[in-house]
């Protein structure tokens, strides 16, 4: 158990004017251990509030008195978002994109964590193989929701072979119990070519009709491969495979929207990108409830691009996180990095970076722009390899690498690139924009930025030299 310790404190809050400063640890909040962020947030609420603040170098704690008016936000930001151990993952999946990655990377990025408060916080998915009966009497008094959990298949054996875990046969009985419960759910399911596709996955689907039809939403993504993969079996679908899945969602979209009124379960826009077919309209996402898991992401995009008064879903984030100011998240989901638009003009011509299925889905829009001074320069993923080609695994190194070759670096130019590739400032392989060969615009990852910065809006982002 380690105590949250002070990162910041803003400027006025009731913390400043207690007296509190970045390293403080706070030991107790009106005598209670925070287990986590969310206890955090909660204790932190109490308008009558006592800190045991433990200051670097002090011998012994003090117990702080704040004043906080009704409502007022505490002010401080906490170094984790959880303060006893994340709970890691039992599982072994032969699919899991951790076990992929190459060695040498930021060590939070290895961390496997199976834990329902970082599905709440963050929209991590978790497989409920180490979820417990406290666990669900939490979330049930607390109300803790939405949360993401894996599904993979309502097949028990073939789940528990799937996750290498004989827990996983059994762990969905949690998701039974947080749905009885009213908690609102999304699913996902991964699809492995032979695996859990074909008939498994059109027995996943009237599964999940049939035993979780109160589930927000399902996702199916496919299964990405690195070339650090060392599963024999995990391979890319083929394009029959990837329009075979397809089919099956929309047979059981039209079934789930005559057995429960809507659609639920949608599939990711990679499998549109890899079977060669046009996205679905907006409308179809029924509200985007997976967007920031690549679910209706291109359709978002392109509403918000083409119609000024539409911001679209860009943005949005799953979880608690947006409401929590006691929360950052390095290694999970962090924030990307603040990007704002500026007075300043920029009417240079543009060149696009993106990953390949990003230029995918904005060519047809680039195309039908105004201008005729845009490009789009899609830049292949060597670092990780395999069929990896979204804009959110794109690297530093492979950035470096495109803008150098090519076309070269043009200071004439001006190289935009959406903020999905930077988590905290840092691309996956730790460089920062610094460690470009050239100046580059971070805007953020939505259409509707993207038009501005193509009506000439400049943006600066804060670790923008
Ligand atoms: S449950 Fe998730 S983190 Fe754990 S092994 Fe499987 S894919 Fe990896």
């Amino acid at each position: 158990m380690s105590a949250p310790t002070v990162t910041s404190v803003t400027e006025a809050s009731p913390a400043a004017r207690a007296g509190l400063a970045v390293g403080d640890e706070l030991l107790e909040l009106n005598g209670q251990v925070p287990r986590d962020v969310i206890d955090f947030q909660q204790l932190t609420d109490a308008d009558d509030l006592s800190v045991l603040v433990k200051r670097a170098h002090s011998p012994l704690p003090r117990l702080v008195r704040i004043a906080k008016g009704p409502g007022e936000p505490f002010g401080v930001e906490v170094s984790s978002a959880v303060f006893d151990r994340i709970r890691t993952c039992d599982n072994h999946c032969a699919f899991c994109f951790i076990y992929q990655l190459p060695k040498g990377m930021r060590r939070s990025l290895y961390l496997k964590d199976d834990d329902y408060r970082l599905s709440f916080l963050y929209g991590n998915f978790t497989t409920l193989t180490r979820f417990t009966e406290l666990d669900a009497e939490r979330i049930l008094t607390e109300r803790l929701g939405p949360l993401f959990v894996s599904i993979h298949t309502t097949d028990p054996d073939l789940r528990a072979s799937m996750l290498r875990n004989p827990k996983g046969a059994t762990s969905l009985r949690w998701l039974q119990v947080l749905l009885d419960g009213g908690i609102e759910v999304h699913g996902q399911v991964v699809v492995c070519p032979g695996v859990n596709d074909g008939a498994h996955f059109e027995d996943t689907m009237a599964g999940i009709v049939d035993q979780y039809p109160a589930l927000a939403s399902v996702g199916v993504v496919p299964l990405g491969v690195s070339k650090f993969s060392t599963e024999a079996e995990m391979r890319p679908h083929t394009l029959a495979e990837a329009e075979q899945v397809l089919n099956t969602v929309t047979e059981w979209q039209a079934i789930c929207r005559k057995a429960v009124g809507r659609r639920l379960v949608f599939a990711a826009d990679e499998y549109y990108l890899l079977a060669g077919r046009p996205f679905p309209s907006a409308r179809h996402y029924e509200g985007f409830p997976q967007h920031e898991n690549g679910i209706g992401m291109a359709a978002a995009f392109g509403k918000a691009f083409t119609r000024s008064s539409s911001p679209g879903p860009g943005g949005v984030r799953h979880g608690f996180f947006a409401a929590v100011d006691a929360a950052p998240a390095e290694g999970y989901r962090a924030p990307r990095l603040p990007v704002q638009a500026t007075a300043a003009r920029d009417e240079r011509p543009v060149v696009i970076l993106t990953g390949e299925y990003g230029a995918r889905v904005l060519k047809p829009l680039v195309v039908g722009h105004p201008r005729d001074d845009i490009s789009i320069r899609p830049v292949v993923n060597d670092y990780f390899g395999g069929n990896i080609g979204v804009a959110g695994l794109l690297t530093g190194e492979d950035l470096a690498r495109s803008l150098a070759a090519g076309a070269g670096m043009d200071a004439g130019i001006r190289y935009l690139l959406p903020d999905a590739c930077l988590n905290e400032g840092r691309f996956l392989d730790g460089l920062t924009l610094a460690d470009l060969p050239c100046p580059v615009e971070v805007i953020p990852s939505d259409g509707g930025s993207l038009r501005q910065a193509l009506n000439g809006v400049s943006f600066r982002s804060a670790c923008a030299a």
